[in-house]
């Protein structure tokens, strides 16, 4: 009875509560069932897992309250071999330097990490070019006083 219902107000993301439903299993990663229904949604728009997509938000609020981190413990992940950071678990890219000549030695393997942008980086990236382009235009726009305030 739930089923049809559910399919119709989550979408696509129904069927992760229908599948609850069904095997009466309960969300063990004690994440409040819309919110989870969200972080499914997100997941699949940027084909992430949903625990990648906690860790992302989780991060990004993070660094905004001053989380740091160096990156200097580099593993490499087990599903797909690409570098990550240990200690925060960033994705990171591998920056590699063209060779050059260094006090007469070429230097061929030089290289380091940089973190990978994550789809929020690119959100807020925009928003903010957003925000600064409607900001311009209100800037720009001629104000004609008098006219919407007065009554
Ligand atoms: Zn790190």
């Amino acid at each position: 009875m739930r089923q049809g219902t559910k399919t119709g107000v989550f979408g696509f993301a129904g069927k992760y509560l229908d599948k609850s439903v069904d095997s009466k299993m309960t969300f063990n990663n004690y994440l409040p069932p819309k919110i989870y229904t969200f972080l499914v949604k997100i997941a699949e728009e940027h084909k992430l897992s949903v625990k990648e997509v906690q860790r992302i938000f989780l991060t990004k609020v993070a660094v905004d309250l001053g989380f740091t981190c160096d990156d200097e413990r580099i593993g490499s992940a087990k599903s797909d071999g690409n570098p990550y950071c240990k200690d925060c678990w960033a994705r990171l890219r591998k920056i590699i330097r063209e060779p050059y000549v260094l006090g007469g030695k070429w230097i061929k393997n030089d290289y380091h990490y940089v973190k990978k942008e994550t789809f929020l980086d690119e959100f807020y990236q925009d928003g903010q070019e957003t925000s600064k382009k409607r900001k311009k235009e209100m800037q720009d726009k001629p104000l004609d006083d008098h006219t919407e305030t007065e009554s």
